[in-house]
């Protein structure tokens, strides 16, 4: 596969490693934030093709993120990732390109990423 970097914005360790584990074994190169202000500073340094978000973060959440991301010229798909009662709203809410209902699967994230990430 050609390289697609993916960068995983969650505030909870078990999860950034699981998804990460996960699309590694896909091929994927991962970067790994602990929030959305982190994910800032990240992507700075490792543009990614596709964003991986978790809504409610401490210091800067989801909707903050996305909108700080878009107002410094990003267009990078994002997919939401969270609880699966708020997934849906909560991702046309920041015109996420796709979302994954926690708890999920890996084939569930695979077909998401697949879903949104561009073509190569
Ligand atoms: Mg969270």
């Amino acid at each position: 596969m050609p390289d697609v970097r993916v960068l995983i914005v969650d505030d909870e360790p078990d999860i950034r490693a699981t998804v990460s584990a996960m699309l590694e074994i896909e091929g994927y190169r991962v970067d790994e934030a602990v929030n959305g202000a982190d994910a800032l500073r990240v992507l700075e340094d490792h543009a990614p093709d596709l964003i991986l978000l978790d809504m409610r973060m401490p210091v800067l959440d989801g909707w903050g993120f996305a909108r700080e991301l878009r107002q410094r010229g990003h267009r990078t798909p994002i997919v939401v990732m969270t609880a699966a009662r708020d997934a849906a709203r909560w991702a046309s809410e920041i015109a996420a390109a796709e979302f994954v209902a926690k708890p999920f699967g890996m084939d569930d994230l695979i077909r998401a990423v697949e879903r949104a990430r561009p073509a190569t």
